[in-house]
């Protein structure tokens, strides 16, 4: 575990050092849970974005985007139920000051046992080899049923205690269960308390006129209020979806682990409306795509699990999350969630307007009900970041930092290196950006040693240099090096946009994850 929360370290530092993220207001020594994204980081947070977006709008004749306004009548919050319970659970402790989720560090006491169970698998994997079965061990084993045990009572106390609301429970919880404060090591907690997460602000210029207004916690409620919107104009018919890309504010309690938990933060979201009795099949259906276009990204299947919702909202009837293997454990990306009718009712309850579809098939109107998918883009950003990094011994004692990013997202696709700064070189490079300039972001660098340069690339996780020598000047080749073998080949200059091409295209992306649609 330290040696993970070393290597986070190390790449939250990568992000800065390589212009990827800032802290936000740095020079006034930074604000809260607030970051800049730098040069490199908003093209790959662009690519991540665009990835998702075409996946949705061009590989779904059902599903159209909109983009609306962060600023929403104060009322959508009354009917959305943000108002009143948008609430996370906070507690503090006297001694650190430090103010915490009591639900999450509950949590983090279940990931302990969960942790201890996986550590006693793992050495007996090891111990009886291909022989080993998982599942009679964990059933026999005295310290993985003792730690199971456990895992149980804390989790029906704690999803009790959530379901009912109950914060004295929680406190309690967090009392029998000798739980510290990570930074004092103490148990000096306060009460629990509710604490809404959303930021208030006015709108209007006079006193007399002015509104409450809030900052949206979730881009959805600006699909829903357009429901009729898009569906009348779009001339759209069931079962259908409305994507949107935007930022999003909440107040945060806790504000830690970099970009996984921001006050401002940007999500991709995206409504299915689907006729009443179908939603769990959508449901399903949504959950294995989502699930293909996270591992059509190559990171590793390995790292993705689905972690079902023990406490499901009021108005859900079935979620669940997309969780990844982060340096910190395994953490949610993306949600999945059953909505029901409850947005769209609470809408035309609110609103005082009819939303409901006429479905003519069935020669009949209802309200649809909805399937969300709900993906926050800064943890897909630090998921991929994290997964791409590595620290690599090379032959000779020398080391690399490299970023295997995902080729169809690296910021940059191809470095253009003229090998020395004469002979012709340099106008040879710029002709060939030239050309590739128009289909592919390239970056011209001709200062130090080549070798320096490789190392620069490889540190943004540039998937190509391409380098000027010589003999490009007389025969029109240059060596292509690739990335993650460091392999260096000798082609065409006309053969490097289908190379190219056919490695970081996102079309390409998006056909692989579009095979089993
Ligand atoms: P958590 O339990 O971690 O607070 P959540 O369940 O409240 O997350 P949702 O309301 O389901 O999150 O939001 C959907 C997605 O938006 C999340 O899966 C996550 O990727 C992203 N997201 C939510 N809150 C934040 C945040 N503070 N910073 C960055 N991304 C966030």
């Amino acid at each position: 575990m330290a040696q993970n929360e070393d290597v986070f370290k190390k790449i939250v530092s990568h992000c800065k050092e390589y212009g990827f993220v800032f802290p936000s207001s740095e020079i006034y020594d930074g604000l809260g849970a607030v970051y800049d994204y730098g040069q490199n980081g908003v093209e790959l947070k662009n690519n991540i974005k665009r990835y998702w977006w075409e996946a949705m709008t061009l590989l779904h004749e059902n599903i159209v985007g909109i983009d609306s306004a962060v600023f929403m009548h104060p009322t959508i919050w009354k009917a959305s139920g943000h108002v009143d319970a948008f609430n996370d659970p906070l507690i503090d402790n006297r001694d650190s000051k430090k103010r915490y989720r009591a639900d999450v560090l509950i949590e983090e006491q279940l990931a302990k046992y969960e942790e201890k169970m996986s550590k006693e698998v793992t050495k007996a994997a090891k111990r009886f080899g291909d022989s080993f079965d998982e599942a009679m061990f964990r059933q026999t084993n005295p310290r993985v049923l003792e730690n199971q045990r456990k895992w149980d009572e804390l989790h029906a106390r704690y999803e009790k205690a959530m379901n009912d609301n109950n914060l004295d429970e929680l406190k309690q919880i967090i009392l029998d269960y000798e739980i510290v404060d990570p930074i004092s090591g103490t148990r000096n907690w306060t009460d629990v308390r509710q604490f809404n997460l959303m930021f208030k602000t006015q709108m209007g210029s006079s006193s007399d006129n002015t509104m409450d207004v809030y900052l949206r916690p979730e881009t959805a409620q600006g699909i829903f209020v357009n429901f009729l919107n898009v569906q009348k104009t779009g001339r759209m018919r069931l079962p259908f979806g409305i994507a949107q890309i935007g930022k999003a504010f909440r107040n945060e309690i806790v504000a830690r682990q970099f970009v996984f938990r921001m006050r401002e933060f940007e999500q991709m979201e995206m409504q299915f409306f689907v006729r009443p009795g179908e939603e769990l099949k959508w449901f399903e259906t949504w959950k294995q795509n989502r699930l293909r276009w996270h591992k059509a990204l190559g990171l590793g299947d390995e790292k993705y699990r689905f972690h079902d919702h023990e406490k499901l909202a009021h108005y859900a009837n079935a979620a669940t999350d997309i969780e990844f293997q982060m340096p910190f454990g395994f953490k949610e990306v993306e949600g999945i969630h059953s909505r029901t009718n409850f947005d769209l009712s609470q809408h035309e309850k609110f609103s005082g307007k009819k939303i409901q579809y006429f479905d003519p098939e069935l020669n009949e109107s209802y309200t649809p009900y909805v399937i969300e998918t709900s993906i926050g883009v800064d943890r897909m950003f630090l998921s991929v970041m994290c997964s791409s990094y590595e620290e690599q011994k090379l032959e000779g004692g020398d080391t690399r930092v490299v970023l295997h990013l995902p080729k169809a997202l690296a910021p940059v696709k191809c470095a253009i290196l003229p090998l020395v700064r004469k002979d012709g070189m340099p106008e040879k490079a710029r002709e060939i950006m030239d050309m590739l300039k128009f289909d592919f972001a390239c970056r011209y660098d001709e200062k130090d040693s080549v070798g320096k340069r490789y190392r620069r690339m490889d540190a943004i996780g540039t998937p190509y240099c391409i380098t000027i020598d010589g003999q490009t000047v007389e025969d029109n080749t240059v060596t292509l090096r690739d990335r993650d073998t460091m392999e260096q080949q000798r082609v065409a200059i006309s053969d490097l946009p289908s190379i190219i091409g056919e490695q970081c295209s996102l079309n390409n992306l998006l056909k692989s994850m579009h095979k089993n649609d």
